[in-house]
Parts: structure tokens; C-alpha cells; sequence
């Protein structure tokens, strides 16, 4: 099983992050806000530098483990990265956890785990799995009265989210009538007009809350062409409503809580891979990792260079390879 090194560490991790968190993140953190000012990761400047040869197997020795965002990265579409299951696979053989940290909330974990199996990545388990989806049902748990009042969440988006958000205890506007007390958006490629004023007309009410899964503000289709993302919904949503969501995936650091949560996570042993500087780098830099852009999916290498030049460090990752395939050069055979 791939996680087994980073349970055994959890006392470890836990008082290692409880010593690295600074009063303002704390205060921070509990005010709700997670939005943390990038941190170097061992003191080391991100300049996005190739990572390949010593610097790469010295990197991986002392690596704990790797969060690895999911499209883009692993996989486009219906195909994986080549190379990309091997990696996992020598990851766990060399000891080292992996975790998965994705802003698509269309599938709930169950499926995400289905769709890694399909694609031939073996030996995931769920528990490794973070989507904005399965933090989007923490958050709105913790925020919500317990038990859930019915019909209290107020969704847009697919039966995937709506099936998490159940499978958490959370009852939904639609399946029952109730007042509404949050309003969720996520992946909706259903989204009207008439949802909208819906969504608007409950938070009238100061005291429902808006949540967003994420802020992507478009994916990439496999011809080429864009498609909206959940960014696009929510900015129509907090427009019109007058309202500011609560952001639950990358860069927002409160997948990194629901993370810790669970395991124990040494932030100066731990990677994060990602193709999309604005969420999966940014995202790093705040929870004080090791930042390593793939150019497989978003994100180009001229884009990183420029947010270099144009003094934004936080948008610079620490290195880049072309693919998550190139990291294995730095494991035991
Ligand atoms: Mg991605």
C-alpha cells in the first residue's frame, strides 16, 4: 500500500506542521481565510529550474511523498500519462506516499478511484484520494448544524458532487423541501439562468453561505479548444449575488487541512506535481512544499518565466519536468 510510510509518520508530520504554522496562519486558518503567504520550501528560492540528474535523485531521497493533482498530470482525458502508473508504482516500492489532490468535482471518490484503476494505475486506494468534491462535503459539515437540516445545500452541479455531498450526511435542496443554508457551486454543465437567480434568491439570506469546489476558469479539451470551468460559474454567482465564496480546492490551502486531517505530512519531505501555475503551484508554495511543474497538461514553461521576471514568485514552481514520467530517473531501479 502506498501510504503505509507517511501513517507510520503521522506523530511526526502533525507536530512538525504544528511547528511550522505562524500565529497569522493559525489566526488565518480559523477566521476561515487560506489564503497563506508562499513560504520557501527549504529556504530554497523557486526559479524553475529543469530537475533532472543529481539534483533529482537528491531531491527524491529525501522525499516523503508526493501530491500529484490528477488532469494533466496522470492523465488527459481517457489516457494516462505514459509512464505515469510506473511511477506510482516505484514511488510505493521505494517507500514513498502518494496523495491525490484534485479541483474536478464531477466525480466523487468512488468514481475517481474507478477511473485511476481504468487507466491502469494499480493499488490506489480511496483514502488517498482528495477531490474538491469530498473537501467541499468536510467543509459544508463543519459549517452546516449537525445533524444536517433537510434540503439545507443548495447545489450546482452533477450527480457525482451531489452523490459525495449525500454520502457525507448532507441533505439537499431538490431531494426535500427545506430552507436552503448553503449554496455549493461546483461543475455544472447544466448551469441556466433560472439556476442562478435560484442560487442568488437564497443568498439574500446573509446567513447562507456560498462555496465554491473550485475557481479553475476553464479546462482544455483534447482538440484543443477550452472549455468554461467551475471559476466561470462562480464568478456569475458572486457577481450577481453581491457575495464572496468560500473557495474549497487549489490554490485555497483548505485541501491541505483535509489532508492532514488524515495523515501526518512533513510539508519540507513533500512534493506537489502540477500542470497549472495559478492552482497546483500557487497551492504549494502555500502549504510550504517543493514545487515541480509538468508541462503536460496546462501551463507552459514561457508562462512560468514570465510570472519569474515579472517578480511573482508564488507562481513560479521550484522545478519542471516534461513529464511525471522523467521523475522515475531519480528512483531505485
Ligand atoms: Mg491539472
Amino acid at each position: 500500500m502506498l501510504c503505509t510510510h507517511w501513517l507510520r509518520d503521522i506523530g511526526q508530520g502533525a507536530r512538525q506542521l504544528a511547528v511550522t504554522s505562524s500565529p497569522r496562519e493559525k489566526a488565518s486558518r480559523l477566521a476561515g481565510v487560506w489564503l497563506l503567504a508562499p513560504r520557501r520550501a527549504g529556504g530554497c528560492m523557486a526559479v524553475c529550474e529543469r530537475l533532472g540528474g543529481n539534483a533529482l535523485r537528491e531531491l527524491l531521497a529525501r522525499t516523503q511523498g508526493v501530491l500529484f493533482d490528477c488532469d494533466g498530470v496522470l492523465w488527459n482525458g481517457e489516457l494516462a500519462v505514459t509512464g505515469a502508473p510506473e511511477l506510482l508504482e516505484r514511488l510505493g516500492r521505494g517507500g514513498k506516499a502518494a496523495l491525490f489532490v484534485s479541483n474536478n468535482s464531477r466525480r466523487s471518490v468512488e468514481e475517481l478511484a474507478a477511473r485511476f484503476a481504468r487507466l491502469g494505475f494499480r493499488g490506489v486506494a480511496a483514502e488517498q484520494l482528495f477531490s474538491s468534491a469530498l473537501c467541499a462535503a468536510r467543509l459544508l459539515r463543519q459549517r452546516l448544524p449537525r445533524p444536517c437540516p433537510p434540503g439545507a445545500v443548495f447545489v450546482l452541479g452533477g450527480e457525482g458532487l451531489r452523490g459525495e455531498l449525500r454520502a457525507a450526511g448532507l441533505r439537499l435542496a431538490g431531494d426535500e423541501p427545506g430552507p436552503v443554508r448553503a449554496v455549493l457551486v461546483g461543475y455544472d454543465e447544466h448551469f441556466t439562468f433560472a439556476k442562478l437567480s435560484e442560487a442568488c434568491a437564497h443568498l439574500r439570506d446573509p446567513d447562507c453561505l456560498l462555496v465554491a469546489t473550485d475557481v479553475d476558469p476553464w479546462h482544455p479539451l483534447s482538440d484543443g479548444r477550452t472549455t468554461p470551468g467551475t471559476g466561470s460559474l462562480t464568478a456569475a454567482v458572486e457577481t450577481a449575488s453581491g457575495r464572496q465564496a468560500l473557495v474549497v480546492g487549489k490554490p485555497s490551502t483548505y485541501m491541505f487541512e483535509c489532508i492532514t486531517e488524515r495523515f501526518g505530512v512533513d510539508p519540507a519531505r513533500t512534493l506537489m506535481v502540477g500542470d497549472r501555475l495559478e492552482t497546483d503551484i500557487l497551492f504549494g508554495h502555500r502549504c510550504g512544499l517543493t514545487t515541480v511543474l509538468t508541462l503536460t497538461g496546462v501551463s507552459r514553461l514561457e508562462q512560468a518565466q514570465a510570472y519569474l521576471a515579472a517578480g511573482k514568485p508564488e507562481l513560479v514552481p521550484h522545478y519542471y519536468v516534461d513529464s511525471v514520467a522523467d521523475l522515475m530517473a531519480g528512483l531505485e531501479a
